[in-house]
Parts: structure tokens; sequence; C-alpha cells
């Protein structure tokens, strides 16, 4: 029998709703490594970052003691038109499934965005501001991260200019008008506006670009033009941050009805909305308060944490950022076409990185044919069109609630449905005819990417 005291969509007020990020690295026992600057191997300094980065989020980012961040009162304001986000319980999928566990989802994707990326994007684009700049810089790639940051910059009148992988630019014309309805400029990459851009340009005419490639335009054009900055979506421990306040709400709604999970999913990109999701119940682990499972879920094609190395790597392509000492399959790894491009990262968080390593969390991997299997399901009884990403989660919270069924535990699976798939609707065209596949990368694969990662004393694989 259902418990009738628990809503189908638990909201908070708008007193309830968190007023501070949680930093989960103030309680972490083995801090998250410094980032390295990639000539000298030496920890980077705030006055080196703050030439790329905006100040306050240098000051984010290298913290790794206040547990507490107030959020200042602009970010609040911006987060009350879209938020909080409901947490919902999932009965229509329980049911479905006749498992005797309880499921809830934690849904990111209601906002125009379609996705968490919403919640960094405000607050990077509101410390430019703050800090006077004109403008900040980025590069997309499927185009969720653009969107959410011409969204944020459209709303505090900052000007933002998007460097898009040509090949998405060509085939999104979705995204891209999206972004340039907020008033973005989005320029397909490679371009002639840059020098790195020209040089590319010259010697592969004709190329559809690649996310390195976007990224050094974007760092090229922010350090290159007065009060500009560039700004990144996830993988940065500020980004995790920020996302806390995914985690923060979902934690304040199931306390207000003594609800405790026993497994805690999400799916892994760069880490930053799974980081920021678990980082209340790691806090409450790793101060020895309370125990939860943690997992982490990541495409096959992309197996950063269950089949990459722990070191120093570059973070993106072009080899031009920090290093960062996580979980990588290194830089230069091409993962399959699959089509959860948000998931297509190399690397992770060196906070989820290290949370792993610990062993405080699991990770596993799965096919996309079966990711697409359990989108599906779920848009069928639960009604919302998932993203790909996202059914990254669905897919272990559905096995861990079938597994319920066999064993007749009446766990409570918490997950993070991150974002809605309108812009997918290609993939789930090739779901639909049966012509999508998986392809899981040969060990061979794996070997050649990590070739790539850069070897000094302390850094072997
Ligand atoms: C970008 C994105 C992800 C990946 O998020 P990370 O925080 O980088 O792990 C997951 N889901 C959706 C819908 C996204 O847009």
């Amino acid at each position: 029998m259902r418990e009738e005291k628990i809503p189908y969509k638990i909201y908070l007020s708008e007193s309830e709703m968190p007023k501070q990020w949680y930093n989960v690295r103030a309680d972490m026992k083995n801090k998250p490594a410094p980032l390295l600057d990639p000539v000298t191997k030496e920890p980077m300094t705030a006055a080196e970052l703050e030439k790329v980065f905006c100040s306050e989020l240098v000051k984010q980012e290298l913290d790794d003691t206040n547990a507490y961040i107030d959020i200042p009162e602009e970010i609040l304001d911006f987060y009350k038109m879209y938020r909080p986000a409901p947490l919902v319980r999932a009965y229509c999928l329980e049911k479905h499934l006749n498992t005797p566990a309880k499921i809830y989802y934690k849904f990111e994707g209601n906002n125009t965005s379609g996705s968490h990326k919403l919640n960094s994007a405000i607050a990077q684009a509101f410390y430019a501001k703050k800090q006077g700049l004109k403008g900040v810089t980025t590069e997309t790639g499927a185009g969720q991260w653009g969107t959410a940051l011409s969204m944020a910059c459209a709303y505090l009148g900052l000007d933002c200019r998007v460097f898009m992988v040509k090949v998405s630019y060509e085939q999104k014309p979705f995204r891209r008008e999206v972004m340039r309805t907020y008033g973005a400029s989005v320029t397909p990459s490679p371009s002639v506006t840059t020098a790195v851009g020209r040089k590319i340009l010259a010697e592969h005419p004709g190329t559809t670009g690649s996310l390195g490639c976007a990224i050094s335009e974007a760092v090229e054009t922010a350090t290159s033009m007065e009060g500009y900055r560039y700004v990144l979506g996830s993988v940065l421990s500020q980004v995790l941050l920020h996302q806390t306040i995914i985690g923060l709400e979902t934690k304040a709604a199931m306390d207000k009805y003594n609800i405790t999970p026993d497994v805690i999913i999400g799916c892994a990109g760069g880490g930053s909305n799974l980081g920021g999701f678990i980082s209340p119940f790691m806090g409450e682990k790793l101060r020895g308060e309370k125990d939860y499972r943690f997992i982490a879920v990541e495409p096959e094609t992309c197996p950063s944490l269950t089949r990459g190395k722990y070191v120093y790597d570059y973070c993106d392509t072009g080899r031009i950022c920090p290093l960062s000492k996580m979980y990588t399959l290194g830089a230069g790894y091409i993962p399959a076409g699959t089509h959860a491009g948000g998931l297509r990262y190399h690397g992770m968080s060196s906070i989820v990185s290290q949370l792993y390593d610990d062993g405080l969390m699991e990770a596993v991997s799965v096919p996309q044919t079966s990711v697409f299997a359990a989108a599906q399901e779920f848009a069928r009884v639960e009604g919302i069109l998932p993203a790909p990403e996202s059914s990254h989660a669905i897919r272990v919270a559905m096995d861990e609630a079938i597994r319920c069924r066999e064993t007749g535990e009446e766990k409570t699976i918490l997950f993070c449905l991150t974002g809605t798939g309108y812009f997918d609707l290609v993939a789930y065209g090739r779901y639909n005819d049966g012509e999508m596949t998986d392809t899981v990368p040969t060990d061979a694969d794996i070997m050649k990417g990590l070739a790539g990662i850069p070897r000094f004393p302390g850094n072997e694989i």
C-alpha cells in the first residue's frame, strides 16, 4: 500500500531553500590534488588563475577549508525563477517495475536550458558582472552549457561569446538559435576570428572542429580582449560547488518527510552534477554520521572512472588549461560517436576522483542501447522525456529497483534526473528505428588515449 503522506512531488517553500552552497572538500580527509601549471608542474597560484578566470571563482576553486559559502542574494533571486526543483516520488515507475523499492528523483530539467547547468552558469556570470567585466567566453559541444550561459548573461546584461564545435553548429541549429535568441554570439569553431582558429583552418581546411579547438578559441578570445574571462561548465571544483544546490534541496526535502535514501545515483560527465547532488550526503558519510551507497554512472564508450587512470592530465585537448589530477582516459581519447554528448568528457572532477579513489563511492558503465531502453520506459510511465545523459542514472536506478523485486528489499533509491531530451530526438529516432548499436572500447583503444598523458616524476601510469 502506498504511504499517502509522501506526495508525488515534494517542493520546498522559498524560505526553506538553501542559502549557502556546501563545500565537501572541507570534510574530506584527503583533499583533491591542486591544479598544476602545465609547463612548470608547480601548483597554480591565485594570481595565475585570475588571468583566465574571475577572481571570486578562483577563490572558490582554491578553497579546501570553508564548509559553507553564502549564495549571493542576486543568485538566490535568479534561482527562485526556476527553483526549487521538484523531488519526485516515482510511484508510476515503482508500480511499472512491480518493486518494493521506493524510488525518488530530483528533476533539474525545469528551465529553458533543459539541464542543471544553469545553476553554475548564473553563478559564474554573476561573479563576472560583479568584477566589472564586459563579457565571458566559452565553448559548447552539444549546446546545453552554451544555452545555460547565454540565459544567465542575458539576465545580467553581460556579453556572451560561444564557440560551438562546427559539426554541432551545423547539425544542431535549434540549440544555436536558442542561444542567439538569448543574445549570445555563436561562432562555429574553428573560425577566422582567432589566431588558433586561422592556424587550424590553414592546416586542416574543411575540418568540422573539436571541443579542444573550441576551448582554445574561447580561451584566446578571453585572454586577448579587455574585460573578458573564460568560463567552464563542469569538471572544476567551483562548478561542483554551485551544483550542491541540487543536493542541498534534495536533502532538505527528504528531511522534511523523514526519508533516508539507501542508494544515491547520478550520471557522470565531468562530475559536477553528480558531485553537487551527493555532496551533502557524502558530508554526513565523511563525518561518520550516516552511511550511504553512491553510484556514478558513465557511458561504456567513455569510462573514465571504471577504466581510466588516476593521474595528472590535461583538461582540454588543446592542452592549454592547467593540469588536473583526476580519473582520465587521456585528453586525446576520442569516444565512439554515442548520443550522450554531455558524458563524452575524457576526465572527471578532481573531487569526485578523490572520493572514488578513497573507496567512498562506486562507479559503473552502461551501454547506450540499455540506456535508451530505460529512457523509453521511464518516459512512458513517468511522462518526462529524459536527456540521454540523465538516462544513464535512470538505467542504474531501475536495475537497483529490479534487484529489490527479486530480493524483496524495500530500499529507498534516489537519483538525479539532470535534464530533458527534446534536442536529442535524432538519437531517439535511431533507437526507435532499431539502428542504435553499442561500442565497447578495446584495451588498445584505452591504451592509446592513456599514452597521451603527460609523464613527469610522480606522474607515472
Ligand atoms: C552536461 C550534462 C550532463 C553532465 O553533467 P556533468 O556535471 O558534467 O557530469 C548530464 N546531463 C545533462 C542533461 C547535461 O546537459
